[in-house]
């Protein structure tokens, strides 16, 4: 449409930050590394620009089609919610111009709603009035469209503000949460099950950063589920850039602990080893915590006393997302980022490969102190980390889901 000085469009998509607002002395950081995750996922388009003012962002889309643009975005954690906006100068007739043109773009739409939120006060007719003024003009220019303040088909938003109006109308919903990379660096235990790639999706959406290690039983567990595992972490990788995957070669170890430790304690053993050379690889790459998969009640490995015995070995935090939910729920979260499918791949994991026959579910502190001791895993444990394969993710375009 052209409506004398250029072509009027959709230019610009307008980003919401909703809970970094609540931020305070941090938000500054915040919303730098926000707009550096959407610049970064958006390297590839040439000329798209992220720009911030007060309290919002904006993708600049330079010709670009939006639909993938925003597709992209739905991953990026800290963004509460997108509209795609006309960029207007703050000249009411300029306004209630693309005004109209949102409109009657949305031809579906047969009543319709006007919101001003006049956040430049200099801008000299009150929000009230030019909410008035701006329905008045759409009343006038079409035919078989009315006004529905309570449930209209399409919601025009127009933001006065100091630098330009933007007019939008309509609303998608964001991923939530804050930029990864504002929570610190977290090491994800990652097995092929359905729950660990759920936890490090939750911990991600705190801001938390990821490396990822696994632990494989080669040739126990074959090429196929090392690749599982690595698909897995290829799909986190979309709601973040990058991700670090150090695959802990662990079979002699776990032949050794099925061979020195009494069946009821081989499962204990094997996570408190687990654990110890996870913090050895955090401490290696400066990372301050562990993300797990567990949930209390599963398995025989998570209960509270097992919980309690495995945690013995190790003074990190351990971040533990999943330890309040239903498996249903989890399963629903696999589904909707896109991990159910892979994970339900059925290859062997390590820890199916040498099942313990009856796993104590209340294992004692002193009992694997004790077991434990009987046999050095020191060394074993050092050359599975010398031994340790570190592979680099990154995200795969084609692989993306829709998300919401
Ligand atoms: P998941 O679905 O994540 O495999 P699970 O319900 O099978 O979890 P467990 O087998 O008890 O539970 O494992 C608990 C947690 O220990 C996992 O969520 C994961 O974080 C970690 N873990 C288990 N096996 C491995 C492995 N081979 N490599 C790395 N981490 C593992
Ligand atoms: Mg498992």
């Amino acid at each position: 449409m052209y409506w004398g000085r250029y072509i009027m469009q959709y230019d610009h998509i307008l980003i919401r930050y909703g809970e970094m607002a609540l931020k305070g002395k941090n938000m500054k950081a915040f919303v730098l590394r926000l707009q550096e995750n959407i610049q970064s996922k958006l390297q590839d388009y040439e000329n798209v620009k992220v720009k911030r003012t007060q309290g919002r962002m904006f993708i600049l889309l330079n010709g670009h089609d939006p639909e993938p643009i925003i597709a992209k975005c739905k991953y990026i954690f800290g963004i509460h919610s997108l509209s795609l906006a006309i960029k207007e100068e703050n000249e009411p007739e300029n306004i209630k111009a693309a005004a109209l043109y949102a409109l009657k773009k949305n031809t579906a739409a047969k009543t319709f709603k006007v919101t001003v939120k006049r956040i430049n006060k200099a801008f000299p007719i009150r929000s009230q009035e030019f909410n008035q003024v701006v329905g008045r003009h759409l009343l006038l220019n079409t035919s078989d469209i009315t006004v529905d303040v309570h449930r209209p088909d399409i919601e025009i938003k127009i933001e006065i503000r100091h630098e330009a109006t933007y007019i939008t109308s309509s609303v998608v919903q964001g991923a939530g949460g804050l930029p990864v990379g504002t929570s610190g660096k977290s090491l994800l235990l990652l097995s092929g099950g359905i729950d660990s790639p759920v936890a490090g999706y939750l911990a991600m959406k705190r801001g938390v950063q990821l490396e990822a290690i696994h632990f494989h039983s080669p040739p126990f567990t074959s090429e196929r589920a090392k690749q599982k595992v690595l698909d897995l972490a290829k799909q986190l990788t979309h709601f973040g850039k990058s991700m670090q995957v150090h695959l802990v070669p662990f079979t002699k170890l776990q032949q050794e602990i099925f061979r020195q430790v009494p069946d009821g304690y081989a499962m204990t053993i094997m996570r408190r080893v687990m654990m110890q050379i996870s913090e050895k690889i955090c401490q290696d790459q400066s990372i301050l915590s562990l993300t797990t998969g567990e949930n209390l009640g599963q398995v025989a490995s998570q209960t509270m006393e097992s919980m309690h015995v495995i945690n013995e070995v190790t003074n990190f935090p351990i971040l533990r997302p999943l330890v309040a939910m239903d498996k249903t729920e989890i399963i629903d979260i696999a589904k909707r980022i896109g991990t159910f499918e892979t994970s339900i791949l059925p290859y062997e994991d390590c820890c199916t490969v040498f099942v313990p026959k009856s796993p104590k579910t209340k294992p004692k502190r002193d009992k694997a102190n004790h077991f434990e001791a009987k046999t050095d895993f020191t060394k074993l444990m050092n050359e599975a980390i010398m031994e340790v394969e570190t592979i680099k993710i990154t995200s795969n375009e084609n692989a993306y889901v829709d998300l919401f």
